[in-house]
């Protein structure tokens, strides 16, 4: 691609064109954009250079003889990294022809073995070695046959249709001044609210009791807890003046993660074995530094809102927390409309902290437990933490891809660390065993998987606008009015659509927007006092459509509008 590509456009310069998973991309350094239209004349010269046949041939040359050729060909990039590479590696170029290029190698005979079987996909803008010059990235794929190449294709357009970012439109969005934390809006937020709402209520009916820890935390403390060790180069610090400190300044992390917080709550009271296990949750907002390139919506970003939750209790109560939080996850998911899940189990890493006896007493634990909550593992061997071993949750979505959601992990390290004790029932103190625990792992994310998953089209309890009120002629605004504030009355997310547009543009315009329920609104269901309820795509049907009375309406959607039953009867915010 690089050789046809120089050869149309003899300006643009060389950087870096690795492989990827499922093809392969190239970094030119060109003064005018690249576009999707100059693909077919780039695919055509790609095609001929195949046919050659030539080989590729391998030589090793002198860093010297590298640079000046770079040099020589204007190619300042390569010269560059040449520069770069480290004295005692050798470098090699291949060359098919006459073209050639830098790289480790190895590459197969000749151009010919690469077949036609390949396409150009887009061209996005990306960096050279993460700073200046701005580059353009070229992405192409290539497969053995045709037919896998056209499965391929159709599949990217299927996740391009329903990715999150497209999606999400309306809901929220990123900018450039604040890259990897989202805004989220009017509606984007009432989703996030409508998930933070159930969570909270599930994990209230847990006997889980909601605690919120400081963003800013001193460098000590990370210290103490190994995350500065460990994790430094992910985290944001802020270093503050104060004269009253020693050396007259201080530095400050934003929090990566939530536990060293919880374990200082937990160390404020003397807390005695009755009392445990102590369950304290946090919806924890986390701020983990990315590389820009690496930030993908709210897949991916720099800061996000944990599920977090960490359960302080003795060894003999592992098995039962496991369990216990096996069907919770279970039922979380099954909710959401998940229902195919596996379970990774990490044991023990090679460099870990703990006795054997204590590691062989944690992973038979998790085992146990798993197996009792009818969950089979999956072996992962020795990728556990090294304060202990963990199960690790993927939700398989609707487009097959598999998503790690949910984590549990049993820690006896951090509450030694930080100095973390209870009291036994001989008034000697312990050290408790730390279970770290996310189900929905981080919010945003789990949103834009629960998009996708959906393909937008969320369940009715979770939809931002959960019924559009539309009326079909103006004369019925008042009823139309009257309707919309009974569903609001009752809790429903209300959308009152009364402009002066035909009844079929209004109902494809929320179709198309995947609103759950549409209730029109005309002089017949107005003298009736009723209401013509439609379903979205015919999804639940069966849970009532067409004609009904007004207040038929709004009894059935209040009730199935309403958080799912599994979290019904508990007060909001209460705790056990
Ligand atoms: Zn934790």
């Amino acid at each position: 691609m690089a050789e046809a590509v120089q050869q149309i456009y003899p300006e643009a310069k060389l950087a870096f064109g690795p492989s990827t998973e499922e093809g392969f991309y190239y970094d030119f350094l060109h003064p005018t954009p690249f576009t999707p239209a100059c693909f077919p004349a780039i695919e055509e010269a790609m095609t001929k250079i195949v046919a050659t046949d030539s080989p590729f041939q391998r030589e090793e040359w002198s860093r010297k003889d590298a640079h000046r050729h770079f040099c020589d060909r204007g190619e300042r990039l390569k010269a560059e990294h040449v520069l770069s590479i480290s004295e005692d590696e050798a470098i090699t170029v291949y060359h098919q022809g006459d073209w050639l290029d830098l790289c480790r190698g190895p590459h197969g005979v000749s151009t010919k073995g690469v077949g036609t079987a390949f396409k150009l996909l887009s061209v996005s803008e990306a960096l050279w070695k993460g700073g200046e010059p701005k580059l353009q990235r070229i992405r192409a794929t290539c497969w053995p046959t045709r037919v896998e190449l056209e499965r391929y294709l159709e599949r990217i357009e299927r996740a391009k249709q329903s990715d999150h970012r497209r999606l999400g439109r309306g809901l929220y969005h990123f900018q450039e001044e604040a890259a990897g934390s989202v805004f989220w809006h009017q509606k984007g937020f009432a989703l996030y609210r409508t998930c933070e709402r159930y969570i909270r209520a599930r994990l209230s009916q847990e006997g889980y009791h909601e605690v919120r820890t400081p963003q800013l935390i001193d460098r000590s403390l990370w210290e103490q807890s190994g995350h500065w060790q460990k994790f430094r180069e992910h985290m944001y610090t802020i270093a503050e003046q104060d004269e009253t400190a020693e050396g007259g300044s201080r530095t400050f992390a934003l929090k990566p993660m939530n536990c060293p917080g919880h374990v200082q709550i937990f160390k404020q009271d003397v807390v005695s074995y009755r009392e445990l296990p102590m369950r304290l949750a946090e919806f924890g907002q986390v701020h983990r530094n990315e590389p820009s390139g690496a930030l993908h919506g709210l897949m991916r970003a720099r800061a996000f809102t944990q599920d977090d939750g960490h359960i302080f209790c003795r060894e003999g109560q592992i098995v039962e927390e496991t369990r216990r939080f096996c069907v919770l996850l279970q039922s979380i998911y099954k909710d959401f409309g998940f229902s195919e899940i596996s379970v990774k189990f990490s044991d023990r890493p090679s460099e870990r902290a703990g006795e054997d006896a204590l590691w062989d007493k944690a992973e038979a634990a998790l085992t146990e437990a798993a197996a009792a909550a009818g969950l089979a593992t999956e072996l992962n061997a020795g990728e556990g933490a090294f304060y202990g071993p963990k199960l690790e949750f993927v939700l398989r979505d609707a487009l097959g891809r598999d998503w790690q959601c949910g984590t549990w992990q049993v820690d006896f390290v951090l509450p030694r660390r930080l100095q973390a004790h209870y009291i036994d029932e001989r008034g000697e103190r312990q050290h408790p065993v730390l279970l770290h625990r996310a189900i929905l792992g981080s919010l945003e994310r789990f949103l834009g998987i629960l998009m996708e998953h959906t393909g937008g089209a969320l369940p009715l309890w979770l939809a931002p606008v959960q019924v559009v009120v539309a009326t079909i002629t103006n004369k019925s605004d008042p009823y139309a009015q009257q309707c919309a504030r009974a569903f609001e009355t009752a809790g429903l997310r209300v959308l009152l659509d009364d402009r002066a547009e035909k009844i079929g543009y209004k109902v494809r315009e929320h179709s198309e927007r995947k609103v759950p329920v549409i209730a029109v609104v005309g002089e017949k269901e107005r003298v009736a006092e009723q209401v013509a309820l439609r379903r979205f795509g015919g999804f639940g049907k069966q849970d009532g459509e067409g004609v009904m009375a007004l207040s038929d309406a709004v009894s059935l959607l209040s009730e199935q509008g309403l958080l799912p039953r599994s979290c019904r009867g508990v007060v909001e915010g209460g705790v056990s």
